[in-house]
Parts: structure tokens; sequence; C-alpha cells
């Protein structure tokens, strides 16, 4: 099924699949196979020089992670999708075309974690170098573009601070330097934002957060608007110049808006290899069929507790940008208009001490390093995933030492509420 006018009730279910032709199943098979037969030599032949499209070897495609790719690009707007075995994985897959030794990427200060260490740290590895500035300083972004600068990266929602995105005011930036726009989008999915619209080119996602939602598989997926032009400038050489591994083949000039995408699987999963497994596809299948009815809940919920906990006396500080008194309310009309999702820290009172005695008098709320989940789930950043970090470096991170970060889960909001009211009255007594 590919008509997009659908809304997207209908799309999160039937987007990309159809009854199963060899028996007619109704539900997408997990095609448990690694390899293709082909029909016969020719037909091996057109599908190794991309002259014909099929399946090879499920490094590169597979029947059900085919549909999950176009699923996805389907919810985003897009014009094709590359499934993968991670978020980082995905972020790797949509830099790796665009970048060489000495090219640079420009990052927003607010990311998930992982995401500043793979940047910061790793991408180096490959000479690749990237600039972390503060996305609310436009004049800042703007500066720190070169003739090297590759892309612009941020998170529509960041991970976990309560920060929305000016994806358009950005989107703007990289267009007038001629370079695309990726964005981060799985803290707030399709459902709530939309940075295809807003002017990304690709929107890259951690899958194994709440478009599985349940906590059971990893995976990532970059999504392509189509709308980049790889052959205005030289920039680009993956997408506009002979591809000597398929003979000189010009990616842009032969796929055009699906250049990207082709990319992708024929170089990117091709050499790379992280490729998502027919399992992990159909797990994510499973979850993004109920994507909307989850997020209006888990949406509905992230208010109704973080409205409670801003009022509470035991608590210093709540960053949730649903509430007035987030300096990102205004944002949230603007780039998530169906809700502001369902992240966010707390400061506690009582510091440190406090942190760690709260995540244990938990009950209903497991303190766990994953996010997007049904289940409600915290943590605490400073004793466990930034704690090699200075108290400084903490502090800059949003991580300090009184902070908690929560992802609001789907269960009933009194609940919730009442676990945090007996676990705060053991952290704070
Ligand atoms: C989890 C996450 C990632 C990394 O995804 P993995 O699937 O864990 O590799 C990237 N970005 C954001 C916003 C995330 O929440």
């Amino acid at each position: 099924m590919t008509d997009t006018t659908y809304g997207f009730d209908t799309l999160q279910i039937h987007a990309g699949a159809r009854p199963d032709p060899a028996t007619g199943a109704r539900q997408t098979p997990i095609y448990q196979t690694t390899g293709y037969v082909f029909r016969d030599a020719d037909h091996a032949a057109a599908l190794f020089n991309l002259q014909e499209v099929g399946f090879i070897y499920s490094r590169l495609t597979n029947p059900t992670v085919a549909v999950l790719q176009e699923r996805i690009a389907t919810l985003e707007g897009g014009v094709g999708a590359v499934c993968c075995s991670s978020g980082h994985a995905a972020q790797i897959m949509a830099l790796f075309p665009l970048m060489g030794p000495g090219k640079n990427i420009i990052a927003s200060t607010r990311l998930y974690g992982g995401t500043v260490t793979q940047f910061g740290q790793t991408i180096k590895r490959f000479g690749w170098e990237c600039k972390f500035v503060d996305f609310d300083d436009l004049d800042a972004v703007k500066a720190a573009v070169d003739d090297n600068t590759r892309a612009i990266f941020g998170e529509a929602i960041a991970n976990p601070g309560g920060y929305i995105m000016d994806v358009r005011a950005i989107a703007d930036i990289a267009d007038a330097a001629e370079i695309p726009l990726i964005i981060d989008n799985t803290s707030a999915t399709p459902y709530l934002c939309r940075p295809i619209e807003l002017g990304a080119t690709l929107v890259v996602h951690s899958t194994t957060k709440y478009l599985t939602g349940n906590g059971t598989v990893t995976g990532g997926c970059v999504v392509d608007s189509g709308k980049f032009d790889w052959s205005a400038n030289d920039k680009f050489p993956s997408f506009s110049q002979p591809e000597p591994a398929y003979h000189g083949l010009k990616f842009h000039e032969t796929f055009g808006s699906l250049a990207f995408t082709f990319h992708g699987i024929a170089i990117g999963l091709r050499d790379l290899g992280m490729t998502m497994n027919p399992q992990a596809a159909h797990y994510t299948l499973m979850g993004i069929e109920t994507l909307s009815l989850r997020m209006e809940r888990h949406v509905e919920n992230a208010m109704k507790v973080a409205a409670w906990l801003e009022n509470d006396d035991r608590i210093e500080k709540v960053t949730y940008a649903g509430l007035k008194s987030s300096p990102y309310f205004e944002r949230v009309a603007k780039v998530c208009p169906k809700g502001a999702g369902a992240l966010f820290t707390i400061s506690v009172k009582g510091g440190y001490e406090a942190c760690i005695k709260l995540v244990n008098a938990l009950e209903i709320f497991s303190h766990v390093a994953n996010l997007g989940d049904t289940r409600s789930l915290v943590i605490h950043s400073a004793s466990t995933t930034h704690r090699q970090l200075s108290p400084e470096q903490q502090e800059a991170a949003g991580a300090g030492q009184n902070v908690v970060r929560i992802s609001i889960g789907t269960e009933d909001a009194n609940d919730l509420i009442a676990d945090l009211d007996q676990a705060l009255n053991k952290a704070t007594s």
C-alpha cells in the first residue's frame, strides 16, 4: 500500500505492507533467510548491476525489513529509508556518504549522551570532525559553517533536557550553506514532529525507542526527504561522481530523488554491514502499528506527571517543554504541535543522595538506561551514564548530581504519581 494520502493512523498499520504474495498471510511474514534464488544468470547479473531491483542477500535487503523501511519513510513523508542495526548505526549511515577525511559537521550541544561521544570522539578516527554549537544562537551556527562542513545535526526534541529545537530556523541556515540538515527524531517520532515538513533533508531514528515501543530490539533508520540536490556543487561526490564499484554509475543521475536510499543499501549496507535483521524488523512493525495511540497517552501522562511534580515541594525544577514554565513552551506549537514528548528531567532537593534513594524506592518505574518504552523508566545519570564526567561536565550535559531523567510510559497516570510520591517521601525524609 503506497497511497500516502491516508491519515497517520491508517498509514502506521498499512504503509509498505500487503498480503504475502506466496501465501496470502495478512501479517507481514518474518522472511528468515539470508539468500534469494536468482531466476537465472541474467537476472543475477541485472541485480548486481543495480539495473533491476530485487533481493540478493539479507545484508543488503530483506522483504520484512523492506516493509518497515517503507512504513517509516511514509510516516516521515520521505521518499525512501534504510533500516540499520541501531540508532547509532543509523547516524553513521547518514553521515557516511556525505563525509570524508577533513570534513566536518555542526551538531547541537543538546544531544543524546551517546551521540555526544560518537561525534565528539569516535568519528575522529575517520578523520571527521564535529563542532558542537548552541542551536539557540543562530549566528554562532552560521559562523561555524565552513567550506568543509557537510551537514548540520540536531534533535527535534532533545534527549533528555526538555529542549525543543527550532528546526525551521536551522534548516534555513543549512539551505543557505547548500548542505543537508539531519534531524534525530527519536524522542519526538513522526507522530509528534515532521522534520521534513520543517526543512530537514534526512531524518534518523533509534527505532529501539518509541517506534518499537516495547523495549525488545535495537534498531535504527535513515529516512531521505528526496529533496536535496546532490549535484548542485562538488561537495557530495558519493552521489554526483562516478562510482567505481558499479562501473562508473552516478547515483544521483541514475536514481534521482532515491539516490541517498540506493547508495545507503548498495554501498552503505553492503560495505559497512550495519544491517537490521528480519526479527528486529518484525518487532518494530508490531510496535509501530500503535504508535499514535501510544504517543497520545505518553504525552497525556507526561503532562499530568510533570505538572504534579512541578507543584511538589520536594522538587526544585522540572524541564518539560509542555509546561508553561519551560523556555521552550512556545516552540512546541511550531515544532511538535501534538505534544512535547514524554521525556524530561527533574532536580530533586537533597542532591545526589536523595536521587539514589529515589531510584531505589520506585516500584512501577524501572531504573534502566533505556527510554521510550510503554513502561515508565528513570535513570540517575550522574551515578550511571555520566559518572565518568566531572561535576562541571555533568552540569553542562544537564545531568547534574541532583538530576533524574524520566521517561513516562503509558500506565495509569495516577499510579505513576502515587509511585513518585511514596519514593520521594523515602528519598527526602
Ligand atoms: C537511544 C538514542 C540513540 C541511539 O540509539 P541506539 O538504538 O541505542 O543505538 C540516538 N539518539 C537518541 C535521541 C536516542 O534516544
